[in-house]
């Protein structure tokens, strides 16, 4: 086993480390007074068209931005070549969030584009995956709904089979951006089929007769997930991403590719809020005794946090079934940074409570979390059942 990076790998960190030392770190002070949307992707969607003096002088800045990591190389990194991009490894992918973790500036290295729109075919291409791929369009997805959460197999939202269209009628919760997103990938399910059979993805134009956008609901993260609703929507067949009924699967490559990429931001945004707490303490070494052995227990949880990031992401690359390590990093590392900013807020004590104090902006991050893409509960289901349960060989002596 051997995770560490080719040399290219290596020449493009240095280079994402030169980026965020050059270009990010100095802007940092800068970006705590950012309004909320800059804490995600939003800005990227058509809050772009926002009127807001404030809110264009940042787009500016991250234009700004984008430009200059383009000059260097650094886009589209994880982006398949036949699509123009570099296709990087996941564990490189893993070294680039690392480096870019290291600073509070939320800036990302290339467009958001949801994994499963590589299923993308014919038509599907020019019209949904370019466009997300060139920044052009912004995409949101639609799986959880109110009686389908951590359980997304108990979803009800209906696709019925019309001719050359299937017509689409149920809600959904949660789905962030949808409110600027220009399309949502939504999941439902084949009359008389249920738990995972049936299941089909369509790739839905907001504006859609029949597909309404309700509200949307700021959270104490800054994002925003909103409430759809499909009333007898029409969506022609050539709108299917993959194939017709094997929808399940495309959900589950979602939400296991991300698992670990959140391992490595809980790590990075972890030692970001130890660093504010190691400075707040120089000076007062009776403090810094005090939590001294709170203090190496995270280190070395973190320490674990990281290798067991990169065990996984290396795992992905060589084509392994990475379920259990998936949930493992979702729940060791969503946790841990709880506990860890948790902690330090208590010994900064009220002078860290100010909304927009670094570590109080990674608390409410923090605990969103450990719910979003499955919830703590939900990974410790998953770990016990590939484990426990299914994986016989895990508790053998030979
Ligand atoms: C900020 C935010 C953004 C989101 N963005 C999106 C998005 O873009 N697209 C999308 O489709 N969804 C999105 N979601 C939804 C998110 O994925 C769900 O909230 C999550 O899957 C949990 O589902 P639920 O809220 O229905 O909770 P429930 O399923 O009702 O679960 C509630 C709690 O019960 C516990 N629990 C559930 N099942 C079990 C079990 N089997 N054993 C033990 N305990 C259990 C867990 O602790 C869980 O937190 C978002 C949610 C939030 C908060």
């Amino acid at each position: 086993m051997d995770f560490r990076l080719s040399p290219e790998e290596e020449s493009l960190r240095k280079k994402v480390e030169e980026f965020v030392r050059e270009e990010l770190i100095p802007l940092e002070s800068v970006f705590e007074k950012a309004p909320d949307i800059f804490e995600g992707s939003r800005w990227k969607s058509r809050a772009k068209l926002s009127e807001d003096p404030e809110v264009k002088r940042y787009i500016e800045i991250m234009e700004g931005l984008e430009k200059r990591a383009e000059a260097r190389g650094l886009w589209h990194l994880d982006v398949p070549k036949a699509y123009g991009g570099l296709e990087v490894s996941n564990v490189a992918m893993i070294a680039v969030t690392e480096e870019l973790e290291k600073t509070s500036v939320p800036f990302e290295l290339g467009n958001h584009v949801s994994n499963i729109l590589y299923a993308c075919k014919g038509e599907q291409i020019e019209r949904f995956l370019l466009p997300c791929i060139r920044g052009e369009k912004t995409s949101c997805f639609g799986l959880t709904e109110p009686g389908a959460g951590s359980d997304p197999s108990m979803l009800t939202t209906t696709a019925t089979p019309d001719g050359d269209f299937f017509v689409l009628n149920g809600a959904k919760v949660f789905p962030t951006f949808a409110d600027v997103a220009d399309f949502v990938q939504v999941f439902a399910r084949l009359p008389g089929t249920q738990g995972r059979e049936g299941v089909t993805c369509f790739l839905v134009d907001t504006g859609t007769p029949g597909y309404r956008v309700t509200r949307s609901i700021a959270t104490i993260a800054g994002t925003e997930p909103c409430e759809l609703v499909f009333e007898n929507c029409r969506i022609p067949k050539e709108q299917v991403l993959g194939e017709v009924g094997k929808g399940w699967a495309l959900n589950q490559a979602w939400l296991g590719a991300r698992r670990f990429q959140v391992g490595i931001r809980c790590h990075g945004a972890s030692k970001r809020v130890l660093r504010v707490l190691r400075e707040s303490l120089k000076d007062e070494r009776t403090e810094f005794e005090k939590f001294s052995a709170s203090l190496g227990a995270f280190i070395g949880e973190l320490e674990a946090l990281r290798t067991i990031t990169y065990l996984g992401a290396w795992k992905a690359d060589q084509g392994l079934d990475v379920r259990s390590e998936a949930g493992c990093v979702k729940l060791f590392g969503t946790e841990l940074l709880h506990r860890i900013v948790d902690f330090s807020l208590e010994v900064l004590g009220p002078a860290a409570y100010r909304k927009n104090h670094p570590v109080a902006r990674i608390f409410r991050h923090a605990r969103s979390r450990r719910i979003v893409e499955g919830a703590s509960e939900v990974q410790r289901h998953i770990i016990q059942r590939a484990l426990f349960r299914e994986g016989t060989s895990y508790l053998e002596l030979m």
